[in-house]
């Protein structure tokens, strides 16, 4: 039995395993170094890859906030605001990438349940 998407969820926000909610997804957040399997209970993370396609979408989702943020925003030089955007977006996809990453796990989990299938 799987556990409630809220509980996955919570996993996902601590870089959990969505199974066994104990193992690390990363060997290393900084450097995006992930286990393939987890440590703990040997659950096979992304085995068909499924959770690039969602990283995608998840940055087309940020784009569209910064997009959104750049309409409701007026900055005084158009040169800083370029500059604002640009280093805000960057700083948004690096920060947020193990966390879509871990989402993207979580959810993989919730559907396809056991080894992806
Ligand atoms: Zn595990």
């Amino acid at each position: 039995m799987r556990p409630p998407i809220r509980v996955l969820l919570r996993r996902a926000f601590k870089l959990r395993c969505p199974r066994c909610g104990e193992g690390p997804i990363f060997r290393r957040v900084l450097t995006y170094k992930e286990y393939e399997v987890c440590p703990r209970c040997e659950f096979r993370y992304d085995p068909r890859g499924e959770s690039v396609a969602f990283m995608y979408f998840s940055t087309a989702f940020l784009t569209g906030l910064l997009v959104i943020a750049m309409l409701l925003t007026r900055p005084q030089n158009l040169v800083v605001g370029r500059i604002f955007v640009v280093a805000a977006a960057l700083g948004l996809y690096l920060v947020t990438m193990p966390l879509r990453k871990a989402i993207a796990i979580a959810i993989n989990y919730l559907h396809a349940g056991e080894e992806g299938r």
